[in-house]
């Protein structure tokens, strides 16, 4: 159930009721453009990832700047961006349920829709649920390139993969997904580089194996917010799937050489109790602000420290001044910005220290 939205346009910022997921629409705004200026001289184009923000709002924004669409991992997801005016999207991801199938080939009504596959037994369902449709679908070969996740081998398996795709009379082969989820958070720039460039190899070589074969690859996408300038560089990827760079978080900050975009998102979060010196405890917890990629940070307030979580408690150590008194409310720059975002339903809109915003997640829990 979509929940009351924490704050109306208008209010200041300590006024919205915790815990809210804050954007800094400067910072959010500065981001977009960044990565626009950053890749419109390079041969790639955006096609973000709307597993992060979840938004028809933010994919369209997105847009306006160049993107030519969008990524998502679930069919739902495809769902929530299509009926909210998203006309090109991506599955970055394998699906293999007949009905799913049904459902996005469905939506190529309203929106051009594409998916990917590592498997024949996959592209054989894919090709099934297309021919009951009435149409052709799009497949892309999902080649694993270091990452040890889905894919096939790039190389020989590839292109006999997209063979397969190709000569079916109910599909239509896309090209490639090389995607290097591993390489994001080595944290020094020099391994980042190195793991990319070796994936940019494989992804080299399948292209031009296919080539060979008469298949040319319309997309070849992968590549996130710790890595795309690689990428985009290569001459090999025509499309970067970024996600995290719009909103920033305290894992990607943590990266040597971290990606130049500002922090966008917090959680605002109230201190509701302060029993003893030196010691407080707000009212985001896990469930607030997941903590898969290491605690969130305090923002902008230098002696204090989130050093502990339950569901619904978040324990602030004031390491060095005083604790902050019962009923202030502080940011969190959250340890990872993707799961934290489907906590919640409105992105409350700030700048000024007003707000300016609300907009609806309409994707949040979408994981089918
Ligand atoms: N592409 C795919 C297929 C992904 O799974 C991800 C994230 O895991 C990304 C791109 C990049 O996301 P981000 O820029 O948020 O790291
Ligand atoms: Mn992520």
């Amino acid at each position: 159930m979509l929940q009351r939205p924490p704050a109306e346009p208008g209010m200041r910022e300590e006024e919205v009721d915790t815990p809210a997921l804050i954007l800094d629409l400067d910072a959010f705004e500065a981001n977009l453009d960044a990565m626009a200026a950053f890749l419109a001289p390079t041969g790639a184009k955006l096609r973000a990832h709307a597993k992060t923000h979840k938004s028809p709002v933010v994919a369209l924004q997105q847009m306006r700047r160049g993107a030519v669409g969008q990524c998502v991992q679930k069919v739902a997801e495809a769902e929530a961006l299509a009926w909210g005016g998203v006309p090109d999207i991506l599955v970055s991801n394998e699906v293999v349920s007949p009905r799913k199938l049904a459902r996005l080939l469905a939506l190529s009504a309203i929106s051009k829709v594409a998916l990917c596959a590592d498997d024949a037994a996959g592209v054989a369902l894919i090709e099934q649920a297309a021919e009951a449709a009435g149409q052709r679908a799009t497949v892309l070969v999902e080649i694993d390139v270091g990452a040890g996740r889905c894919g096939v081998a790039p190389g020989p398996e590839a292109v006999a993969l997209a063979s397969r795709i190709a000569a079916s009379p109910h599909l239509i082969f896309g090209g490639l997904q090389a995607y290097h989820g591993s390489a994001q958070h080595i944290r020094s720039p020099e391994g980042r580089a190195a793991a990319i460039e070796a994936a940019i190899g494989h992804t080299r070589r399948s292209v031009e194996q296919l080539r060979q074969q008469g298949l040319a690859c319309a997309i070849v996408g992968g590549a996130g917010t710790g890595t795309f300038p690689h990428e985009a560089a290569s001459g090999v990827y025509n499309e970067v799937q970024a996600g995290s760079y719009a909103f920033m978080d305290a894992d990607y900050a943590a990266n040597e050489q971290a990606p130049p975009f500002r922090h966008a998102l917090f959680v605002l979060a109230q201190v509701m109790s302060a029993p003893r010196q030196g010691f407080a405890v707000l009212d985001a917890g896990h469930k607030a602000a997941p903590t898969d990629s290491g605690f969130p940070k305090v923002w902008q307030r230098p002696g204090l420290r989130y050093a502990g979580a339950s569901d619904e408690h978040g324990n602030l150590l004031a390491e060095d001044g005083p604790a902050p008194k019962l009923g202030e409310k502080l940011r969190l720059v959250p340890g990872h910005c993707d799961p934290t975002i489907d906590r919640y339903d409105w992105f409350v809109g700030v700048r000024n220290g007003r707000v300016e915003c609300l907009w609806p997640i309409t994707a949040r829990g979408a994981m089918q």
